[in-house]
């Protein structure tokens, strides 16, 4: 039977999807992950020049049949969702159905794959989206992908391409990732011809030895004690290090559900269980495996991205902090003990925090596309103004200018309006209805803001807690450096901290809740993509990448005094029915249209 299925638009836009191949390692993360969806017990990476030439994954897993070989490569193609309600409950690592896609768009590519129950593979080629060929072929069950010459067709983004050595570091990064949830399945990874790592199948503490120990020195997994709660909310395993072994250079891995995460606040949680006991400017090192309902996570926030937000997260702090001191606590007192025999002793210890909260139960209506989604924790309408915190005066009061141009007098403030699709706000106007995309709405007011701020150079800044490292290569720098007047004029303050590296020490305040690293490499792909002849130009790139990485995501549920207020902006504006790229932002459906139809 053939498996895979087209998704439809509706599905797919609900996605917050973004670029997905940006480097070899996000390339690679893709293949292997697809491995192991496809059942794979085996896995072997090839890779050459830090996968600028060759990234090759192959596995034993599944397989595909000769109509799937080729659907894999159609965006949207997925064989593991059918519906947005699926999207709450993923098991699988892929579900967009776009990184095939994505990577035959950008290199040359050559699939051989076969199922148990087929006699014959299936031999599929593609270079830039066309196929080349498509044979019958003999192969082993399971799927061989060969990605060659990966942005052959893309120069800038070949360009933006770091020296091999930090690209074969992504690489093993991305790698570290995923095999440190796959004990049990084995892994080589081999980088020109030489093998870097042989994983044999194990426990999960036999690969972290596998992965950071070294045969001649100590055996590595004994620097760590175990971690091992469970509550109704969250089941907590893991190894977290004695604080005497803890360094200066650590390994910090969270994982929650069979994912590698980032999640600054859990880390919180670890430290604090560590205060006092570590010298200064040691890091605890620590592999923590969450396990908790598919439903409380939302992994789609960004598809390359790794935070994961948790539907309770405080309560989740409190456990970790509580399973980590508690593990911490047993080895002081009992440093002998050998932990990793299961031992069902539990010595009462006066020390010992209790375990807060353990029958917190989730809420199982939970949606993070709906109320407390990753953009805007707090639901209260009042936090939409925060959006436009720092909107400069000047634009207040253009908004209040009687000549404002709104267009067919459309009464905003008491016209019916909803929302359709997280996508679209309609409108009720006088001669119909008028249906607009809120993200291209919300971005053009947020570029028409930035645009004015550069131009008077009164964009306001937050200053950062703890400032972020934005490292750069050589061409990056240059282009950085150029733009800093007109960065600085928006809100960013950046401070060069190596020759390739700077600090960034605050942000636009309409960024709430951003990383200010990805966007700031976005603004800098952007205009190297889009290109900027002039100083105006340059602005308006700048602009329009900070406007697009701050604009509300489509999937956001929005109240109606923040419908009403994003369309009384837009209408604001001078040009309000299509982006400054050219893209429709409104459209109306006319009485006429609507009356055709019945
Ligand atoms: P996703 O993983 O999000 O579904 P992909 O573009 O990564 O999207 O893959 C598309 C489809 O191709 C998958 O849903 C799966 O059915 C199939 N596929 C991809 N890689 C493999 C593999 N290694 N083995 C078996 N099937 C695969
Ligand atoms: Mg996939």
């Amino acid at each position: 039977m053939d498996i895979i299925h087209l998704l439809p638009d509706s599905v797919a836009n609900q996605i917050a999807a973004g670029e997905v191949i940006q480097r070899p390692a996000s390339c690679l993360k893709e293949l292997v992950e697809n491995s192991l969806d496809a059942g794979a017990s085996r896995v072997q990476v090839i890779v050459r020049d830090a996968g600028r030439t060759l990234l090759q994954v192959i596995d034993n897993g599944m397989g595909m049949s000769e109509m799937d070989a080729r659907l894999a490569f159609e965006r949207h193609a997925t064989s593991k969702i059918r519906e947005a309600q699926d999207l709450f409950s993923l098991r699988t690592m892929g579900f967009r159905g776009e990184a095939l896609a994505s990577i035959c768009a950008v290199a040359q590519v050559e699939m051989t794959t076969r199922r148990a129950e087929d006699e014959t593979g299936t031999l599929i080629e593609i270079h830039g989206s066309d196929v080349v060929r498509q044979e019958p072929c003999s192969c082993p069950v399971g799927t061989n992908i060969k990605v060659s010459n990966l942005f052959f067709n893309v120069p800038v983004r070949r360009k933006f391409l770091k020296t091999d050595q930090t690209e074969l570091r992504n690489l093993l990064t991305e790698f570290y990732h995923i095999v440190l949830v796959y004990p049990k399945v084995s892994f080589t990874f081999v980088h020109n011809d030489e093998i870097l790592l042989e994983l044999p199948a194990g426990t999960e503490k036999q690969r972290i030895e596998a992965v950071f120990g070294n045969p001649k020195k100590n055996v590595y997994t004994s620097a760590f004690v175990d971690v091992n709660t469970e509550t109704e909310l969250v089941s907590i395993r893991g190894f977290v290090i004695k604080p005497e072994n803890a360094t200066k250079k650590c390994e910090q891995y969270f994982f929650v559900n069979g994912r590698y995460m980032r999640h600054p606040y859990f880390l919180k949680a670890v430290q604090t269980a560590y205060s006092g006991m570590l010298t200064a400017d040691y890091q605890p090192s620590f592999f923590i495996y969450f396990t908790v309902e598919p439903e409380a996570i939302d992994v789609n926030i960004h598809p390359t991205k790794t935070e994961i937000k948790f539907a309770d997260e405080q309560a989740i702090f409190q456990i970790l902090m509580a399973s980590v001191r508690e593990a911490l606590g047993k080895f002081t007192l009992a440093p002998t003990l050998d932990f990793d025999a299961p031992s069902s002793i539990d010595i009462p210890l006066p020390t010992r925090q209790p375990v807060a909260a353990p029958h917190v139960t989730v809420d199982p209506t939970y949606n993070p596309f709906h109320t407390r989604g990753a953009i805007y924790p707090d639901r209260t309408p009042k936090n939409w103004e925060s959006l436009y915190e720092g909107i400069q005066k000047s634009e207040v009061r253009t908004l209040n200018t009687p000549n404002i141009p709104i267009d067919q007098n459309i009464p905003i403030e008491s016209a019916p309006i909803w929302q359709y699709g997280g996508k679209y706000i309609f409108l009720a106007v006088e001669n119909g209805l008028m249906l607009i995309n809120q993200h291209r709405a919300h971005t053009a007011v947020l570029y028409a803001q930035f645009l004015e701020q550069l131009e008077h150079t009164q964009g306001a800044m937050q200053q950062l807690l703890f400032p972020e490292v934005l490292p750069l290569n050589s061409d990056e720098m240059a282009l950085l450096v150029q733009l800093l007047p007109d960065l600085k004029a928006i809100g960013f303050d950046l401070e060069q901290l190596s020759p390739d590296s700077y600090a960034i020490q605050a942000i636009p305040s309409q960024m709430t809740n951003q990383s200010a690293v990805p966007v700031l490499q976005h603004i800098l792909q952007q205009v190297r993509e889009r290109g900027a002849d002039t100083q105006r130009e340059w602005r308006e790139q700048i602009a329009l990448a900070l406007a697009e990485q701050s604009a509300i995501p489509y999937g956001k549920i929005l109240n109606e005094p923040e419908m009403r207020d994003l369309v009384t902006r837009l209408m604001a504006l001078p040009q309000y029915r299509r982006t400054s790229d050219g893209k429709a932002i409104v459209s109306i459906l006319s009485d006429e249209e609507i009356n055709k139809r019945f």
